[in-house]
Parts: structure tokens; C-alpha cells; sequence
């Protein structure tokens, strides 16, 4: 007589039931509790997660030997007999989004956003411009979606005809694998029957639904509009609760479109706050300006006054408040747009349309020699160059030597 019952009679065996009695009786309990047939029961899928722990430890005779002489003690702890730590292998099986616990939750299942027992949701990326999220957008979409099939109710069956029991799964729905665990331990994976799709029944081909060919669904087009909000954010989602595609039986799941910033080629954006380079003269940076220096992402000329007497220096910034992106579900507050000035400076016909002599009158003296004055000095020749060679002179032949090198193409330089 084992020391403790609980787990058979979580399963609703006795302690003397066979190998294959606890694994039918695990597949009827299982179908019946699976979370998504009790999408009311907020218990459900607790249940279901003991069920399957008990079959797990049920199903192996080593652990079912353990428990049977020393109950869940025996089986708990890491130095436990069998080195099952049974504690362990619930948590280890039911954190959220185990990817070893294995029902097929979707393509963008298992880690999360999905309800338990709720459809599949459709996740489409959107692309927006930064005017788009500056002032806001409606976007009309066509769309096709599954809905539940008309003629046969999602059903997939043709009058009144009933499903078999898959014959590849035992009409379980899901098969078993034993994986390891990374621990060293090992436990049961379950991958959805592909033959029944994880029902666990199968219709005949002539018992099958004219309409959706017992896909229990047919396609539908549709129409959905969606609303860009002032404000909102690259990555960010907007949910179409419900807009998904149905299945018979649970509600539909969602249509989520996630945002995505193109980049734009005068606006950065941090937050709510824009930045842009603006480029002035040397006359406008020296003797001040008054004048549009921009268009703003919702068409507005954007002007501002530099007044005589200050100096706009190369990469001084400024702040104009009020003029970055509008604050997401608070549009009628705005941050800030700063902005960097690059001050261009005149050429050379210029300097040949003007008295050279006067031009030095006014502007500030040059500098003299550096001091303290060096005893040696050299006069060097100079050329023109590209930044980017810098550091190209160095000779590295003795790295090309190494038959190791990694790349094979020590020569490749960037241009
Ligand atoms: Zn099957
Ligand atoms: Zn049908």
C-alpha cells in the first residue's frame, strides 16, 4: 500500500493500474481539463498542470516505485532518489512559456501575449513615417481572416457523421518524448499530434464538411481600419481585440499590428523629443538672423531670430520647447525639439569677390607662434586627405604572415 494516493487519484486510477491504464486515463482527464476547453474555469489550468506532473511521475516506473514507498517526499530535494527533484520538475515544467511544455501555442506563442484558451493572434508589422506618428493616421487595411465555417457550425463534419479517435496519437491529441532537462534530469515533452492537429479525433474523408473540407474554417475577407495615435512609438502594438482569426469553440484572437519607424532624414527622435541639424552662414552665425530654418513633420514653417550681437558657434545646440513630438494619448502637450547648427563657411570665390585687406581689418587677429617657442622647427608640406585614411599607413605585413588569419583577406580595408 504506498504511503500517499494523491496522484492516483488526481488521474482517477487505482494504485494498481497498469502502464497503459494511467496513460489512457491521463489522456481522457487531460483532454477534459485542457485549459482551452475551460476557458471559464479559472482553475483549469491549474488542474491541468497537476494532472500532467502526476502522469509524469506515474508513468515512469523508478519514480512511481519512489513514490509509491516515500510519497512526493521521496521525490523532492536534489539529492532525492532518482535524482528527480519533483518540486523541481513542476516548476521546471510549468513556468510560463516553457518551451518544454509542449502545446503548439503559435508561431508567436509559448513566451507570452497569449491568453489561455483564446485563438491564435495575427501579428502584422506596420510601417509609419515620423509624420505619421507626429500627426496621426487612420489606415483602412483589407484583410483575410479564418471564421468559423457557416455550413457545418465548425463542425467539419458533413450532417450529422462524427469524428474517430486518432489512431497515430491514441486519441490523446499530443505525443510523448523523453527529453533531458538541462539539469541532467529528464522529462516528458509533448509535441501536438500533427495527424489530428492535436484534437485527438479524425473525420473520415466523406464525413467531411463540403464547405471548409473539415478544416471546420473558411478564409474571409475583411476590411479593418486602424488609428495611429499623435505620439505613439516605433514597436509599440495596437490590438484589434477579437479581430483574429476564429476557431470553433474559443474566442477569436487578436489582430496586432506592431509599429515601425521608418527613419526620417532631417528628425531623430528620442522619446518625445525631436533633434535636427540646421546649417547657417558664417554671416548669419557671426551677425545674428531672423528666418524660417525649417519645416516642421506637419508641414509648419518653424521661424526663430538669432538677434545681432550673439554668436551661433560649429555644434552649439538650442531648444526650441514645445516643438518635439505630440505626448502619446496627450497630445495637446509636446516635447522639446532641440537643435544643432553647422555653420558653413564661405568659399573661395567669395574671398576672391572681396577686399581680402578689409576683410582681415575686421576679423579678429591670427594667432602667433606657439609658446613657449620650440628650439628646432621644422617647415612642413601639407596635402589635402580624407579622414578616413587615417591609420592606413601602418604596417602590418607581419600579421599577413599567420596562416590562422581569421579572414583570409587581410588587404580588405574599408573605403
Ligand atoms: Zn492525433
Ligand atoms: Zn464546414
Amino acid at each position: 500500500m504506498p504511503v500517499e494516493t494523491e496522484l492516483y487519484e488526481l488521474l482517477g486510477v487505482s494504485i494498481d493500474a497498469s502502464e497503459d491504464d494511467i496513460k489512457k486515463a491521463y489522456g481522457r482527464k487531460a483532454k477534459e481539463h485542457h485549459p482551452d476547453k475551460n476557458i471559464n474555469d479559472p482553475e483549469a489550468s491549474q488542474k491541468f498542470q497537476e494532472m500532467a506532473a502526476a502522469y509524469e511521475i506515474l508513468s515512469d516506473s523508478q519514480t512511481r516505485h519512489i513514490y509509491n514507498t516515500h510519497g512526493m517526499e521521496g521525490l523532492s530535494g536534489p539529492s532525492g532518489p532518482g535524482g528527480m527533484d519533483a518540486a523541481d520538475l513542476f516548476s521546471q515544467f510549468f513556468a510560463a512559456g516553457n518551451p518544454m511544455f509542449g502545446f503548439d501555442f503559435g508561431p508567436d506563442g509559448g513566451g507570452g501575449g497569449r491568453r489561455k484558451g483564446k485563438g491564435e493572434d495575427s501579428v502584422i508589422p506596420y510601417e509609419v513615417t515620423l509624420e505619421d506618428l507626429y500627426n496621426g493616421k487612420s489606415v483602412k487595411m483589407n484583410m483575410e481572416k479564418e471564421i468559423v465555417c457557416g455550413q457545418c457550425k465548425g463542425s467539419g463534419a458533413r450532417g450529422h457523421a462524427k469524428p474517430k479517435a486518432c489512431a497515430t496519437c491514441d486519441g490523446q491529441g499530443w505525443t510523448n518524448t523523453k527529453t533531458r532537462l538541462s539539469s541532467g534530469r529528464y522529462g516528458m515533452s509533448q509535441a501536438r499530434c500533427t495527424e489530428c492537429k492535436g484534437v485527438g479525433e479524425k473525420l473520415k474523408e466523406k464525413d467531411r464538411c463540403k464547405k471548409c473540407k473539415g478544416e471546420k474554417t473558411v478564409k474571409e475577407k475583411t476590411r479593418q481600419e486602424i488609428f495611429v495615435d499623435k505620439g505613439m512609438s516605433d514597436r509599440q502594438r495596437i490590438i484589434l481585440a477579437g479581430a483574429g482569426d476564429q476557431q470553433p469553440g474559443i474566442p477569436a484572437g487578436d489582430v496586432i499590428f506592431v509599429l515601425k519607424a521608418t527613419p526620417h532624414e532631417s528628425f531623430e527622435r528620442s522619446g518625445n523629443d525631436l533633434l535636427t541639424n540646421i546649417t547657417i552662414t558664417l554671416s548669419e552665425a557671426l551677425l545674428g538672423f531672423s528666418r524660417i530654418i525649417l519645416t516642421h513633420l506637419d508641414g509648419r514653417g518653424v521661424k526663430m531670430t538669432s538677434p545681432p550681437g550673439k554668436i551661433i558657434k560649429p555644434s552649439d545646440s538650442i531648444v526650441l520647447r514645445g516643438e518635439g513630438m505630440p505626448v502619446y494619448r496627450r497630445p495637446d502637450e509636446r516635447g522639446d525639439l532641440y537643435v544643432i547648427f553647422n555653420v558653413e563657411m564661405p568659399d573661395e570665390s567669395w574671398l576672391k569677390s572681396v577686399d581680402v585687406k578689409a576683410v582681415e581689418a575686421v576679423l579678429p587677429p591670427k594667432r602667433v607662434d606657439v609658446d613657449p617657442q620650440p628650439e628646432i622647427v621644422d617647415e612642413a608640406d601639407f596635402e589635402e586627405s580624407d579622414i578616413v585614411d587615417f591609420g592606413e599607413g601602418y604596417d602590418d605585413d607581419w600579421e599577413d604572415d599567420d596562416e590562422d588569419d581569421e579572414d583570409g583577406e587581410p588587404d580588405c580595408r574599408p573605403q
